[in-house]
C-alpha cells in the first residue's frame, strides 16, 4: 500500500512523495511520515514522483497530538501553509516559521489566538503583503498614527480616520 504525502523540504520546497508500506504498524517509515512530523528523508526519484527510501524523525510535536485544541490550531496553520505555497517553490523561510510556530503551540501555554495572529502577520511579511507600519497608509504622516486599517493595509493617522 502506498501512502501519499506533501512535504515542505529545505531544498525542493513542497513536493509530493510516496511512502510504500508506511501504514503498516511495523513500517520503519511510520513515525517519520506522520502528520506534522519534521523528518530527515532519503528520497529517490521514481518515474513520475519521488519515493521515500528511509526517514528519521527529528521532531514529532508529541504535545500537539495529545491536545485537541493544539491539534486544531496546528492543522489550521498547516492548511494555510499548504494553500499559500506551490510545489518546487523555495520555502525555507516559511518552513522555519511553520516549525517555530508548531514548537510554540506544542511546548508553551501562550494564548493560541496570539500565536496564530503572529504566524499570520509573519507569513504575510514573507509572502510580500507587509502592512505599512511606519507611517499613515493614506497621507504618509509619521505623527499621530493610532489606528490600524485592514482596508488600507496599515496604520492610519487621527486625521485620515
Ligand atoms: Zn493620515
Amino acid at each position: 500500500m502506498i501512502k501519499w504525502f506533501l512535504f515542505l523540504l529545505l531544498i525542493f520546497g513542497k513536493i509530493g512523495c510516496a511512502a510504500k508500506g508506511a501504514r503498516k504498524p511495523k513500517s520503519p517509515l511510520l513515525a517519520g511520515t506522520q502528520f506534522l512530523s519534521f523528518s530527515d528523508l532519503v528520497l529517490f526519484s521514481g518515474a513520475n514522483s519521488y519515493n521515500i527510501n528511509s526517514c528519521e524523525s527529528i521532531e514529532v510535536f508529541y504535545n500537539i497530538r495529545t491536545d485537541l485544541e493544539k491539534l486544531t490550531y496546528a492543522a489550521f496553520i498547516s492548511k494555510i501553509v499548504s494553500d499559500v505555497t506551490y510545489e518546487n517553490q523555495y520555502t525555507y523561510k516559511i518552513l522555519q516559521l511553520l516549525l517555530n510556530t508548531l514548537y510554540m503551540i506544542s511546548e508553551t501555554d501562550v494564548d493560541k489566538d496570539f500565536i496564530l495572529s503572529v504566524f499570520e502577520l509573519r507569513l504575510m511579511l514573507l509572502l510580500g503583503f507587509a502592512p505599512n507600519l511606519s507611517k499613515c497608509a493614506i497621507c504618509g504622516d509619521k505623527e499621530n498614527i493610532c489606528y490600524f486599517s485592514i482596508g488600507n493595509s496599515g496604520f492610519v493617522c487621527n486625521n485620515c480616520r
